[in-house]
């Protein structure tokens, strides 16, 4: 099945908004198997928008039109399908009521103009929008699907997930299985490059890279007329990438690198320490974030001041003074220090320069150092995460701290 996207709204021509909704239906789109073939953007203007679901409705089996679904005169997508696929516009009360109870959920007074939300072209299915106000819509016209979305990316993706998806995957007759990889020490642009010509050539199982903060993840999805052959097609692709990946591969369909670390740690009934400086806190905030993590987390000092380096954490004058906090000698004296305080089984430390500053100096920002100690198991390791678009002290941090999170489960 080909597919169509387009796109409406002035603010997207213009540049002021950056089209994600098309980007993100393409994704989504592709991991079902269906093929997106064109993306079109259109202004808020009735005429090149009719033009364009004549045309796009020519080439395609399924068009989704995102926007323009809104309650102001220049909202016009519902109306112009409709009189593209001569429907009558049709009050509909079911949405009607889901309009008036959004409204008093949110505790807004609803006005005359929101009514116009709740017609919808004869015959069509009307799609419940949890997160405003616009209802989707689904209108079907012998063998072509219009599906009509809010333009907002939160209502958007939250319709397409809840509702779109499964009618597609039901139109096509199919069953979809997917697993996501979870990668962490590779960028994005490495790994496609490495995977690209799997990425191509593999049309089912399809192949697709998810950026997330600081990390990635691949999401390999199936399709077969059922679950066992939708796995049997899956499993052999995640084996080969889990094998020719395994350094950078930390789990798979893992919310992220600290939910994964909670879990491991709780198996092993092992406990976790934290001694850090540059993230001031990070590493225990998002340890912590996780459910069940008073189990085994044992204890954070955030020793930001060479004071409270040497004095609690006990890093000994001379290693500040030879080498200064930002070293792998106080790392490796930080992890030491924190680990014999508190008994965990596991002691992790980060000392660095969060920046922003300058490359050249002798501590440039982004220079981190990760102590980590174990019983059995000591390192330090040294990362350079300054330099291009990395001058920023938020990322820096946060990188840092998914590393030192990283060494964590490596110690495990
Ligand atoms: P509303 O009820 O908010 O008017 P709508 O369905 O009419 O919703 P639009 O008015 O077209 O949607 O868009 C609302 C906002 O959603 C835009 O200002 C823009 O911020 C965002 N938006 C719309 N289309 C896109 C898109 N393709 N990509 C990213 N953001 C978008």
């Amino acid at each position: 099945m080909k597919a169509e996207i387009i796109c409406t709204g002035a603010e997207l021509l213009s540049g002021k908004t950056i089209n994600t909704n098309a980007a993100y239906l393409s994704k989504e789109l592709s991991a079902i198997g269906i093929e997106v073939a064109y993306h079109t953007v259109v202004g808020d203007n009735e005429k090149e928008l009719y033009e364009s679901i004549d045309t796009c409705t020519k080439r395609a089996d399924i068009l989704i039109i995102t926007g323009g679904l809104g309650a102001t005169y220049d909202d016009l997508t519902k109306e112009t399908a409709a009189r593209y696929f001569k429907r009558e516009m049709i009050f509909d009360k079911i949405s009607y009521d889901n309009i008036v109870s959004y409204f008093e959920y949110t505790k807004r007074e609803i006005s005359e103009n929101n009514k116009k939300q709740a017609y919808i072209p004869e015959g069509s299915i009307a799609l419940k929008n949890e997160r405003g106000t616009a209802p989707g819509i689904i209108l079907k016209e012998k063998d072509k699907t219009v599906i009509l979305l809010p333009g907002p990316p939160y209502e958007m993706q939250h319709m397409f997930l809840k509702y779109v998806k499964k009618y597609l995957v039901d139109l096509s007759g199919n069953v979809i299985i997917s697993k996501d990889i979870n990668f962490f020490g590779i960028s994005e642009a490495a790994l496609e490059y490495r995977l690209r010509s799997l990425m191509i050539s593999s049309k089912n199982p399809v192949i697709a890279p998810y950026a997330k903060k600081g990390e990635v993840v691949i999401r390999v999805s199936a399709r077969a007329e059922n679950k066992e052959k939708a796995e049997e097609i899956l499993n052999p692709v995640t084996e080969k990438i889990c094998k020719e990946f395994s350094d950078y591969i930390y789990a798979t369909d893992a919310l992220n690198l600290e939910s994964v670390l909670v879990e491991k740690l709780t198996q092993a009934n092992k406990k976790v320490a934290v001694a850090e400086s540059c993230t001031g806190g990070l590493v225990s905030k998002r340890i912590t974030d996780i459910s069940g993590a008073s189990k085994v987390f044992e204890c954070e000092i955030c020793s930001y001041s060479d004071r409270i380096k040497e004095s609690i954490l006990g890093v000994k004058r001379e290693t500040l003074e030879k080498y200064t906090a930002v070293s792998k000698e106080t790392a490796a004296e930080m992890a030491i220090g924190i680990k014999r305080l508190t008994g965990a089984d596991i002691a992790v430390s980060v000392t660095g320069v969060a920046g922003p500053g300058d490359l050249s100096v002798d501590k440039p920002y982004g220079l981190v150092y990760i102590g980590i100690k174990s019983e059995k198991y000591s390192d330090v390791l040294e990362l350079k995460l300054g330099g291009n678009d990395k001058s920023d002290r938020e990322l820096i941090r946060n990188l840092a701290a998914s590393y030192a999170i990283n060494a964590c489960l490596r110690a495990i």
